[in-house]
């Protein structure tokens, strides 16, 4: 049995005006199970980073995310938002790399190595998102993609303290298709014994790597049981408090 705490991580994307995601995030706070072993995480829009924030309270059962950084602390750097001004709102967890990112804003394993950096540095974690597409899936390269991003997302570090992985692949996302549970098993033992290998055993055996694409509390407790699948990064179904409460149960 791991040692590690479930995380169960909200990316709400670009959705909800300022006061329905008020109103979402005090659902998740007054509904979630106090006895919940999970770790549980929101990141809603930019705009909506402070008032979430002043909702749930200093200290909450349930933490703030933002969906995406900028390296540089300040500057003319316009339209982008800093490590230490997502800190100075709330917010404990920033997803970095997520494949909308990519595939639509020029996301680079270089940007992203810079981009986890960056968060750490400020005493923020990171949730790096890491995954292959359909056409590589289908091509067999899989665990080259996947790994290639996570070496490039981590190089440079000494350490894996406040990382999270999250391995969610592209043609799972928002499309209702979920990889099978022993697939995802695979590609999560693949992304562990990888960071064994460049950070050594004991971290390895610490960092959560989270399963994310369609996940749904009718396929949460499949993925969840798997031995390297550490939590959820959720995003259709957090939208509504019922059903991310569904899977945050289904982390025990
Ligand atoms: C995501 O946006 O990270 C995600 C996994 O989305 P969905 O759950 O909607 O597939």
């Amino acid at each position: 049995m791991s040692e590690r705490t479930p995380l169960i991580a909200g990316n709400w994307k670009m959705h909800r005006l300022v006061s329905e995601s008020v109103a979402l995030a005090r659902a998740v706070l007054h509904r979630l199970d106090r006895a919940s072993a999970a770790e549980v995480v929101v990141a809603p829009v930019f705009t909506s980073l402070h008032a979430v924030h002043e909702a749930l309270g200093e200290n909450a059962r349930v933490k703030l995310g933002a969906q995406d950084v900028f390296w540089e602390d300040e500057g003319a750097f316009t339209g982008e938002v800093s490590a230490p001004l997502l800190k100075d709102v709330g917010c404990e967890y920033v997803i970095v790399g997520h494949s909308e990112r990519r595939q639509h804003f020029g996301e680079t394993d270089d940007s992203v190595r810079r981009k986890v950096g960056a968060v750490l540095s400020h005493g923020l974690s990171a949730i790096v998102c890491v995954g292959e597409t359909l056409e590589q899936r289908e091509a067999g390269r899989t665990e080259a993609i996947v790994l290639g991003q996570l070496d490039a997302a981590v190089q440079g570090l000494s350490t894996l303290e406040r990382v999270v992985i999250a391995y969610e692949p592209v043609w799972a996302i928002g499309t209702g298709r979920t990889a099978k549970a022993e697939d995802a098993q695979a590609v999560h033992a693949a992304i562990r014994a990888r960071l064994s290998s460049r950070f050594g055993p004991s971290q390895a055996e610490r960092i959560r790597i989270l399963y994310g694409g369609s996940v749904k509390p009718s396929n949460a407790a499949e993925l969840l049981a798997q031995p390297d699948i550490d939590g959820a990064l959720v995003g259709g179904a957090s939208l509504e408090a019922e059903s991310f409460l569904g899977i945050v149960a289904a982390a025990g």
